[in-house]
């Protein structure tokens, strides 16, 4: 395959800065692509929270700070570069104005969106269209993510720039789609004049950079096939189905991967002692370790644990967890949370935490080393979503001999089969309705399973052997690139 020139933009790529899945899949994605020969350029917004020294981040030179135009205040941008270590370049859109604070979507003092997210995004779109501009850089594609990068097709056809550049816009989570007020539209600068029904910038009296980047994009991807049929559908479509299924043609929904150098149970710094399929002592090992880190009795270390590692978000299925949490108790198990989010979630777990302090850890913070040792400790990972475009955490539990009791929904359909229905090739439980009685139900499955270990260590020996790398999504996305 001839060498491909791929811009790719996000709001989120690790290591540089992660918020969830789609830090991991952009922080993956043009390593892949470099491995392949492909050359790859990353635009992300330079957050505060970016440590400019450890990778080396300086302005670029021979570009002086670009006035942008915003509803008739001027901002300025300059752009920032780095070269990552695995060989790609990368570009940071920098304003102190729009990026330098101390949370990436939401205020952490508030836990809420930014009151002017639709500007931020708007910046950041027009501050790489800006950037490519000043740098004459001529991608054959521009792969953009989500709905913070989903002007940038906007802005490429509407200004006829980049004539043989094609444009990717990847859907990652369809629950965020960036809706304002029309007056956002001074800020964008296009569209102006044609905000009315039907047309691209209207979406029941509002602004949808989702519906933007859905119309103006050459190609539509999603994070897994599954996640591809069921947006077009009224249930997850969250009132893009119609446009969706009008655009069918265009849309593919290619599986993520998970990024083998960081996610291992050998030689990860992030655990006390490694262990592979063949010999599972040291996940035991990790599992008393856990079990030491988070103050449990030692007695745990033969009763089912129960890990969760999540945003503490609706999508979730916080809330069906939350009803069976009684009855879920009066079980011989242990149940480790990390994650972060809403706080009438994140008080709930500490309260479920005070009155069973024997059976409960709750770690209310985003902890990535934790997020390992969790992941390697655990017996069992729950991920009850009522929706899931792919997620990662089933992977990378699977990857780690825990088994996933999972809702049968999205990317978690297309990569845990269910051991119940397939006891010769299963890999986890999965439940079909979103309800809280289907998720206890699959939980005691899974722990009756448990109980009987020769059998349990077949599902979390198939599991550690499943191949979740990138190496074939990647394949996908650049014959999608090619075409
Ligand atoms: P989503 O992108 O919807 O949040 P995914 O399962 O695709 O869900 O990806 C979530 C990513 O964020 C995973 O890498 C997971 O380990 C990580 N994560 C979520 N919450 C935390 C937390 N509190 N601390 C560390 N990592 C977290």
């Amino acid at each position: 395959m001839k060498p491909l020139s791929i811009v790719i933009a996000s709001a989120e790529a690790y290591p540089y800065v992660k918020v969830g899945g789609l830090g991991d899949v952009v922080g993956a994605l043009p390593r892949e692509f470099t491995k392949m020969g492909h050359r790859v350029t990353l635009f992300l917004p330079l957050y505060r929270t970016i440590d400019i020294d450890r990778f080396g981040i300086k302005p670029v030179k021979n570009v002086k700070p670009i006035p942008v135009d915003m509803a008739g205040r001027t901002e300025w941008m300059r752009p920032f570069s780095c070269e990552d270590k695995t060989g790609f370049k990368l570009y940071f859109i920098e304003n102190s104005n729009y990026f330098s604070r101390d949370g990436v979507y939401t205020d952490p003092k508030t836990g809420r969106a930014y009151p002017d997210d639709g500007e931020r995004w708007t910046f950041f779109a027009r501050g790489i269209i800006e950037t490519i501009k000043a740098l004459s850089l001529s991608p054959d594609v521009v792969h953009c993510n989500d709905y913070q990068t989903a002007l940038v097709p906007v802005y490429i056809k509407e200004q006829g720039i980049l004539p043989d550049t094609r444009t990717i816009f990847s859907i990652h989570n369809i629950g965020y789609q960036g809706k304002y007020d029309p007056s956002i539209l001074s800020f964008i600068g296009v569209g102006k004049n044609r905000f009315y029904p039907m047309s691209p910038f209207e979406f029941y009296g509002k602004v949808n950079f989702m519906k933007l980047g859905i119309e103006y994009a050459d190609r539509i991807t999603t994070v897994s096939p599954t996640y591809a049929e069921e947006i077009k559908t009224p249930e997850y479509g969250y009132g893009l189905e119609g446009l969706l299924s009008k655009y069918s043609h265009k849309l593919s929904g290619i599986l993520n991967g998970i990024d083998y150098d960081i996610w291992k149970t050998e030689n990860n710094p992030n655990l006390p002692f490694s262990y592979t399929s063949e010999d599972l002592s040291g996940k035991r090992m990790n599992k008393l370790e856990l079990i030491k880190e988070l103050g449990l009795p030692k007695e745990a270390l033969d009763l089912p644990m129960l890990g969760i590692i999540t945003r503490l978000a609706p999508q979730k299925g916080i809330d069906i967890l939350e009803e069976i949490f009684p009855r879920f108790m009066m079980r011989d198990i242990t149940f480790v949370l990390l994650g972060t989010g809403e706080p009438d979630y994140e008080e709930f777990f500490e309260k479920m935490a005070l009155s069973f302090p024997k059976k409960v850890s709750a770690n209310i913070r985003f902890d990535i080393g934790l997020s390992h040792r969790i992941l390697a400790g655990s017996d069992i990972l729950l991920i009850p979503s009522r929706y899931e475009p792919c997620g990662l955490t089933q992977m990378f539990a699977m990857h780690y001999g825990t088994v996933p009791v999972a809702r049968k929904t999205g990317g978690l359909t297309d990569t845990i089969t269910d051991f119940t229905e397939n006891p010769e090739s299963g890999t986890g439980f999965l439940f079909e309705e979103y309800d809280p009685e289907a998720l206890l139900k699959a939980i005691n499955r899974a722990i009756t399973v448990f109980e009987d270990y020769p059998t349990w260590r077949k599902i979390m020996i198939r599991g550690m052997r499943k191949d979740f790398s990138w190496h074939q999504s990647a394949k996908i996305y650049t014959q999608l690139y090619t075409e």
